[in-house]
């Protein structure tokens, strides 16, 4: 079929919006027409070209939401008119990852999915008979996409595709760090760096992990008004002075969780000093004197 798809041509440029063909989904692919599609900053950094493990011409995107048009040979899992999130990192339920409970990078379609291809090492998408591969397996900037059917979690229907199309990032990179990285305990003072997508997930993880006090910390009040929506307890404007702040309300002691989420290395230095840990006093001591 034909379809409309937001195309890298090439690094560094804007992405252009054209058509290209898309194959029908072999044995155990799954057809997908989405309804809603975040973007990354990942797509941004390939896009840019300073991805090293990035190709053009492919499809970006990968925070997406749609509707099952069309199953293979063997699919189970998902059906016609089912509501998916589309998953870069899919859920074979067999591999050594998937059986770990410390682990969910399921092993099963990794390799060709880095390099661009479905698993039989082919692709779906393609211009004039040449193949343009597929971003992290789930090229959402498009129409339509095919992927794994273990690369697609069904989500109810009458759920708003727009918000779950965040679960397949931003939302769930945060709320996983927040629940199952720190397993944050009730009762606790946490710090959220940076009140983007991901930083919004763990301060909503924070939340429904019952803590006490959810410092947000950001440059834009419009986003810290957002993080106030998820749960955040106080924002602070970021600058110089937030981990001195940090220490002075924690009886000099520190946050029992900080979370990094702006993947500045100044921000991740403050990430680690307003957290309490011993290693950690021990160093800002010694640095001290
Ligand atoms: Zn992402
Ligand atoms: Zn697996």
């Amino acid at each position: 079929m034909r379809i409309r798809a937001a195309v890298l041509e090439q690094f560094g440029q804007p992405l252009v919006v054209t058509e290209v063909d898309l194959a029908e989904p072999q044995p155990g692919e799954v057809l997908v027409r989405l309804s809603a599609c975040g973007i990354c900053h990942t797509d941004m950094y390939t896009a840019s070209g300073v991805d090293p493990s990035g190709y053009a011409p492919c499809v970006l995107g990968h925070e997406g939401c749609g509707v099952v048009e069309a199953v293979g040979e063997g699919v189970s899992s998902a059906a016609v008119g089912d509501q998916v999130v589309t998953l870069f990192s899919p859920q074979c339920r067999k591999c050594v990852h998937c059986l770990d409970p410390r682990t969910n990078l399921c092993l099963a379609i990794r390799e060709q999915q880095n390099l661009g291809y479905l698993p039989d090492g082919t692709t779906r998408l393609s211009r004039d008979g040449d193949p343009i591969r597929h971003f992290m397996g789930t090229s959402t900037f498009a129409e339509y996409t095919v992927m794994p059917e273990i690369a697609l979690a069904v989500v109810p229907r009458e759920a708003a595709a727009d918000r779950c199309a965040l679960f397949a990032c931003g939302l769930s990179t945060g709320l996983g760090a927040a629940l199952n990285t720190a397993s944050v305990a009730p009762g606790s003072v946490c710090v959220v760096f940076g009140a983007g997508m991901v930083g919004l997930g763990a301060v909503a993880g924070c939340r429904l992990a019952g803590a006490a006090r959810i410092i947000c910390v950001d440059m834009s009040e419009r986003r810290l008004q957002l993080a106030r929506g998820q749960g955040a307890t106080d924002v602070w404007e970021g600058g110089p002075d937030v981990v001195d702040r940090v220490l002075a309300e924690t009886g000099g002691f520190g946050a029992d969780y900080t979370f990094e989420a702006t993947g500045l290395v100044a921000v991740m230095r403050q990430a680690v000093e307003s957290a309490r840990m011993v290693a950690g006093k021990y160093w800002r001591s010694s640095r001290a004197t």
